[in-house]
């Protein structure tokens, strides 16, 4: 969350007078009146405070950008205080973390670089589990992130940053966590551009069709790919990252390939997303295709028909 610019720390610690509150779980309102406050000549804004200093750029990474944009104008101007639940970037089936959580590595390094330690914007997602830098689970804090005491927000220390019973998982359950800790960061440190629903849904179904769970005419396999994306995932590590399918239907993961236009967690993003190979970063910035030597593949021969056309007239 904070580059290793001293200097920098000690500006935003002058501003919300505590270095800690930048790691505000809510989204923050009256960001305007904030940035106004600022030195003159601060290079601070509302989207760098929002890109740096939130979750919003996880969070919001699969929204359209008008609906992003209406977002951070809320944060920019608006009333009273906004929770990730009402912006329906979290859906109401997701339970958030309770308490700040830490890495006791991160936790060591930043008392030797910094002088003190700070809660890591990426160790509050929920869903996270790990540190995606030390590759070791992360632990509760005894800081509760809503309610308590809302008037101030304290900052990690040794009398609440305990390890109380040492953590670890089995190794392939620490493989898929780092996954998710590591494809989160990614969201989190790269102003991604925003893309419509459409966009996504396209992605994923070129790569549904590479791998035989749809084909050219929009059928979706939808049971072999819930019975498969269960089996590479496992029911219990979809339990814990709040993402379940139900017996009966296809739940989130349906609706994700489905044409429709709702929007859900983040993190279930990530998981198809892995679960069909693309880079993240592949996902947002470079369109898919097909295969030329894919026989089924129509789309791919029309175009190369067009062009064809356009060649020979
Ligand atoms: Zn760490």
């Amino acid at each position: 969350m904070r580059s290793g610019n001293i200097k920098e720390i000690h500006n935003f610690e002058d501003l919300f007078g505590t270095r800690n509150c930048i790691a505000t779980m809510e989204l923050p309102t009256q960001l305007d009146a904030l940035i106004e406050n600022m030195p003159v000549n601060s290079k601070y804004t509302v989207e760098y405070f929002v890109y740096k200093h939130t979750l919003f750029p996880f969070l919001a990474a699969f929204i359209p950008e008008e609906r992003a944009n209406k977002i951070i104008k809320t944060m920019r101007n608006g009333e009273g205080a906004v929770s990730y639940m009402s912006l329906g970037l979290v859906t109401s089936s997701v339970t958030l973390n309770r308490y700040f959580r830490f890495c006791p590595e991160c936790f060591k390094e930043d008392i030797e670089r910094f002088g003190e330690p700070y809660w890591h914007r990426s160790h509050q997602i929920t869903g996270v589990f790990v540190c995606a830098k030390h590759k070791i689970p992360l632990y509760n804090s005894t800081e509760l992130i809503r309610g308590g005491n809302r008037q101030r927000f304290i900052g990690a220390s040794h009398a609440n940053c305990i390890v109380e019973k040492e953590i670890s998982f089995p190794s392939d359950l620490m493989e898929k966590m780092l996954w998710l800790a590591e494809d989160a960061e990614i969201l989190l440190n790269n102003q991604i551009g925003f893309k419509e629903h459409d966009w996504f849904k396209n992605q994923f179904r070129v790569k549904l069709i590479e791998k035989g769970y749809a084909r050219m005419n929009n059928y979706i396999h939808q049971k072999k790919l819930k019975e498969d994306f269960i089996e590479f995932y496992d029911y219990e590590y979809l339990k814990l990252v709040q993402s379940s399918l139900p017996d009966k239907s296809g739940g989130w993961l349906s609706d994700m390939v489905r044409k429709n236009d709702r929007t859900t967690y983040a993190i279930r993003y990530l998981l198809l997303t892995r679960f069909l190979e693309i880079p993240v970063v592949e996902l947002f910035n470079t369109k898919l295709g097909f295969n030329d030597d894919n026989e089924s593949n129509i789309d791919a021969y029309q175009e190369l028909w067009d062009q064809r056309l356009i060649e020979l007239s």
